[in-house]
C-alpha cells in the first residue's frame, strides 16, 4: 500500500520522487528479509532443546532404562531445556506484540522513578541470590516521560536482571535516576551500572542484536534468549529514546537509557 501511494504522488513530482520510491521498496525489503532472518533464527533457537530433549527419550526408552541415576539426570536436563523453550516463546511473543501495536497510546505519562523503584524492590531477591546488593542514586524532582509504563517496566527489568546474571565478580548494581538538560532536549538518563566481566569491545555493538549473545562460559551458563536486549532497544525506539553502552573488560558495563521528557 505504501509503495503505491508513493509512486502515484512520484507521476507528479519529477524525479526526486523516484529516489524515494526506491528508498520506501528497498525499505520494505529490507523488512522482508528481517522478518525472514529472524523466522529462520527462531527456528533454530527451537530446533536446539527439542532435539536435545528428543535425545534424551530416545535414550530413557533404550539404553538407560533401567538406570535410575541416569534417568534423573536426564529428566533435569529435559526440564532445563522445556524451561528455555518456555523462554523463548515469551520473548518472542513480547516482541510479536510490540509490533503489532505500532503506536503507543497518546498522552498517558509514566513516572520513571517510579518504576525504577519497582523493578529494584522486586529484584532485590535475584540480586542477593548472585551476592550482589543494588545500590540506588535517584534524584529528586519530576521524572515523567510520555509512553507505556509497563513496556519501561520491561526495560529496566531486562537491564537490572542482566546486571545480576552477568555481573556476579562484583559486589553491586549501582542504579542511578537523573534528569539530563543536554541537546538536542530535555530528559531523562537512568543508568544501570554492574562491576563485572564487561563486555570485549567488538560485541557492544551487536548486543542489541536478536538471539545474539556472547559465546563465552560464563554467558552460555547463564540463562537466557538473547531477545532481552533486542526488546529493549524495540521499546525504546517507540519511545523515542535511546540506549548507550558503555563496558571495560574486568571492570564491568554501564547501560544508559535516555528518555525524553516530552
Ligand atoms: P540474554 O541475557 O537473554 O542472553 P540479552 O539480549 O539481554 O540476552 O543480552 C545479550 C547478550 O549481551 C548477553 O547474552 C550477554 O552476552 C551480553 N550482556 C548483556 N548484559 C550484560 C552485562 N551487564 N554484562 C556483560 N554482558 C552482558
Amino acid at each position: 500500500e505504501r509503495v503505491y501511494r508513493v509512486t502515484a504522488s512520484a507521476v507528479g513530482h519529477g524525479s526526486r520522487l523516484h529516489v524515494l520510491l526506491f528508498k520506501d521498496q528497498s525499505e520494505a525489503r529490507r523488512i522482508d528479509r528481517m522478518r525472514a532472518d529472524f523466522i529462520a533464527n527462531a527456528s533454530h533457537e527451537m530446533r536446539t532443546p527439542l532435539a536435545s530433549i528428543a535425545g534424551f527419550i530416545e535414550t530413557l526408552r533404550g539404553p538407560a532404562r533401567n538406570d535410575p541415576a541416569a534417568r534423573e539426570q536426564f529428566l533435569q536436563i529435559m526440564q532445563n531445556q522445556t524451561g528455555r523453550m518456555a523462554r523463548l516463546i515469551d520473548d518472542m511473543l513480547s516482541l510479536s506484540r510490540l509490533e503489532m501495536k505500532p503506536y503507543l497510546k497518546p498522552g498517558a505519562r509514566v513516572d520513571v522513578r517510579q518504576v525504577v523503584e519497582s523493578v529494584v524492590d522486586s529484584l532485590g531477591p535475584l540480586a542477593k541470590e548472585s551476592d550482589l546488593v543494588i545500590e540506588r542514586d535517584f534524584a529528586d524532582g519530576p521524572m515523567e516521560t510520555p509512553g507505556d509504563r509497563d513496556e519501561l517496566y520491561q526495560v529496566f527489568e531486562n537491564l537490572v536482571e542482566n546486571a545480576c546474571k552477568y555481573g556476579r565478580d562484583g559486589d553491586r548494581i549501582v542504579v542511578s535516576i537523573a534528569r539530563s538538560d543536554k541537546a538536542p532536549q530535555p530528559g531523562i538518563e537512568v543508568t544501570v551500572r554492574d562491576f563485572g566481566p564487561g563486555i570485549p569491545e567488538e560485541h557492544i555493538p551487536r548486543v542489541t542484536e536478536r538471539f545474539y549473545r556472547i559465546d563465552s562460559e560464563t554467558v552460555q551458563s547463564r540463562k537466557g534468549t538473547g531477545l532481552g536486549l533486542a526488546i529493549v532497544k524495540h521499546i525504546l525506539t517507540r519511545h523515542h529514546g535511546r540506549l548507550s553502552i558503555q563496558s571495560e573488560l574486568g571492570k564491568g558495563s554501564a547501560f544508559t537509557v535516555y528518555l525524553p521528557t516530552n
